[in-house]
């Protein structure tokens, strides 16, 4: 099978992303780059609980398909950033709760915790654009281009999308948003959190050499 080394590693992530419910059913989508300038990506449509090495599409930077089923329909997303943001070795794009939640709000989310902090918090919310469309990935194109140092966004009303130079480090990203925000809203729920001061980003970077 042509590119079983992408796909193999690519489900691995998945599984992985599953387990922890960053994706569920056939929500959110995981892609990486593969060897010829050509993008590894999860089908649209099939669940992730089913999901087999041989399910994963390979399409061009164009987002052609060219071995595999029917890509994820958010495969202009993905091809956008491959070809403008050369940072990116992987994306993972979820659906999960908390991103979800904050997707909704018009609120940057303020540097509260380490988790957010390796991400580049504070994280911004894209501006709207349909899941699906080329709108889509020009929004998160301007964004990362911008800020050279963030590795995930939110997308308005719809989730979040993360990048990385690998796709162990892609979903880390987004593992470390969700756990992010998801004590950000319950910290909330409970009182006003208090985003870190300069002197504490400082001390930080600093012992974790960031
Ligand atoms: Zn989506």
């Amino acid at each position: 099978m042509p590119y079983q080394e992408e796909r193999k590693q690519l489900l691995k992530t998945v599984q992985q992303a599953y387990k922890v419910d960053l994706i569920r059913m056939s929500a959110g989508n995981i892609s990486t780059r593969a060897a010829n300038d050509m993008v590894a990506i999860t089908p649209s449509g099939i669940k992730y609980r089913y999901m087999k090495a041989e399910d994963i599409s390979i399409v061009d930077l164009e987002g052609n398909l060219v071995e595999g089923p029917k890509p994820s329909s958010e495969t202009p997303m993905h091809t956008a950033i491959y070809r403008n943001v050369p940072r990116t070795e992987s994306i993972c794009h979820t659906h999960s709760i908390y991103g979800m939640v904050f997707a909704m709000l018009e609120e940057d989310i303020p540097l509260m915790n380490v988790e957010l902090m390796v991400c580049g918090a504070p994280l911004p919310v894209a501006p709207w654009a349909a899941p699906g469309t080329a709108k889509a990935g020009e929004v998160t194109v301007d964004i990362f281009l911008s800020r050279p140092e963030l590795s995930v966004i939110l997308l308005r009303q719809h989730g979040l999308v993360a990048i990385g130079n690998s796709l162990d480090q892609a979903y880390e990203k987004a593992y470390n948003a969700e756990t992010g925000l998801e004590t950000y809203y319950k910290s909330r729920l409970l009182g006003t959190p208090q985003p870190f001061t300069r002197d504490q980003i400082n001390e930080i970077k600093e012992v974790y050499g960031i």
